[in-house]
């Protein structure tokens, strides 16, 4: 029998050698004493090791990769709250100064120096924020109109990402979908504006939808609601959720309007973290004048001649991230994102073009307008094929490769897609790579005498437990 007393492994051990790691990591108490950091250490590393390299983590839209000063200069600021100020006020103005630089890339044609928007830890954080303050300005007109402000409701297309539904449940808010169909991959405007009435606060229009990589249309938007409420006499305006597509239009499509040149345009969130190029957590809101965000929201505080306004859900909260957009400003200027939001894209239309030629699949559009690329089985090849686009995902998993199958929401969720996205980091040499995988998955799943357990249910209708990917964002 194992004898515990036969050796007593000490910190001169190695952390291998020691007694604490007989024991398995703690998983509801805290343990009694102390270890050794070599043995917390190894422990912590090796419960998150067998892990996928998050280069291949192709389900994502956050940053896997940032340079070496990068990557320093965000681990030496490890230590600073963003919100000592006081402490440490250089952090709050050079926030201050990313705003003032989002602000000017979405075109605000707010004159102020310093620029109305705020930090969030991502576009979650960043979305509620535009969509409380479009609630709030929607309140203060009920009430002076002196009508009832208990009612209210948003429209959005049923691809929105889960922060929507949050926002809707957590402040009561009612969420209007508008459903998306074969024929309108994106919102339907007519829908849209059939959905309003006087107690919407704001349309939601998406840049980059989660779901598929798509643009919704927010100049028809634009131009539909200022006809409605020219006739309505109601004010809907719109948010935009630019998660994606905040970092990539503009300087990949800078003549299309999505953003503040539009009139009813008046909020506009997107994340730091995901085409910023920054590690999480990071996200950004911007309002197009200051008499958009509602004054009890914000909270201005004067330094150095800088009117510093905060706004947020949080109050502690890391400063490396901030450090990490900087520096990637000054770093790349606008042709370096230019340049690295480019050859994402290229890389995408590249993917998308391999995947389109094979006799398996469809891609879920023609255009891919963000770097990312969704695509389907053949409706012919999914009736005679004897497995599904989950034992591929399977597949590419044994390769080391994260990309999701999910089934689309609501009205096409028979839909099986497969998403790809083309972040820094997936080179054109990687992509070649993963084709030739999926290549090779193919090949050996269409050799398959019997059907996979994922076809036989899907034959079965029986729904497909969602496998480990939230792939509606993260
Ligand atoms: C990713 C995403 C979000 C949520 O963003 P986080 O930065 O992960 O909080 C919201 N909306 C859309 C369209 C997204 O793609």
């Amino acid at each position: 029998m194992f004898d515990p007393d036969y050796r007593k492994g000490d910190s001169n051990s190695t952390p291998f050698g020691q007694d604490a790691m007989l024991n398995p990591a703690p998983e509801q108490k805290i343990p009694d004493g102390p270890t050794t950091p070599q043995v917390a250490y190894q422990m912590v590393k090796d419960e998150t090791y067998a892990q996928t390299q998050p280069r291949l983590n192709l389900a994502t839209f956050v940053t896997t990769y940032m340079d070496e000063y990068a990557t320093k200069l965000m681990n030496e600021a490890i230590n600073i709250n963003y919100i000592d100020e006081t402490e440490y006020p250089r952090v709050a103005v050079m926030c201050q100064k990313c705003i003032n630089i989002v602000a000017n890339m979405w075109n605000t044609p707010e004159q102020n120096r310093w620029k109305t928007g705020a930090l969030a830890i991502g576009s979650s954080e960043a979305c509620m924020l535009g969509g409380i303050a479009a609630w709030k300005r929607w309140i203060e007109r009920r009430k002076k109109a002196g009508k009832p402000y208990d009612k209210p409701n948003f429209v959005i297309s049923a691809g929105y990402q889960v922060v929507w539904e949050k926002f809707a449940t957590l402040w009561n808010i009612e969420m209007r979908q508008v459903p998306l169909t074969r024929e309108h991959t994106t919102l339907d405007i007519d829908q849209a504006i059939k959905m309003c009435d006087e107690n919407t606060i704001c349309v939601v229009g998406i840049e980059g939808v989660t779901w598929t990589g798509l643009n919704d249309d927010v100049e028809a938007l634009d131009a539909a609601i200022d006809k409605y409420n020219a006739e309505t006499g109601n004010e809907v305006c719109i948010h935009i959720d630019a998660a994606t597509g905040g970092f990539i239009l503009p300087f990949i499509n800078p003549d299309k309007k999505w953003d503040f040149r539009l009139k009813w345009v008046l909020s506009i969130s997107t994340s730091g973290h995901k085409f910023g190029l920054v590690y999480p957590g990071l996200g950004w809101v911007v309002w197009k004048d200051k008499q958009y965000l509602p004054a009890d929201m914000s909270f201005t505080v004067d330094y150095l001649g800088a009117e510093v306004t905060q706004v947020g859900l949080n109050y502690s909260r890391p400063a490396a991230q901030i450090l990490g957009q900087y520096y990637n400003f000054i770093r790349l200027g606008f042709e370096g994102y230019r340049n690295v939001q480019y050859n994402s894209m290229q890389i995408a239309k590249y993917l998308h073009a391999q995947l389109s030629a094979m006799p398996e699949f469809v891609p879920y559009s023609t255009e891919v307008p963000n770097p990312i690329v969704t695509w389907l089985m053949k409706p012919e090849v999914q009736n005679s094929a004897k497995w599904t686009l989950y034992d591929l995902q399977d597949k590419l998993a044994q390769h080391g490769w994260m990309v999701p199958a999910y089934a689309m929401p609501i009205d096409i969720q028979d839909m099986v897609v497969m998403r790809v996205l083309c972040k820094q980091g997936f080179s054109r040499d990687m992509c070649d790579e993963l084709l030739h995988d999926i290549t090779a998955a193919v090949a050996e799943l269409n050799a398959l005498e019997y059907p996979t357990p994922t076809r036989i249910a899907m034959e079965k209708n029986i729904p497909l437990a969602t496998k480990a990917f939230n792939h509606t964002g993260k």
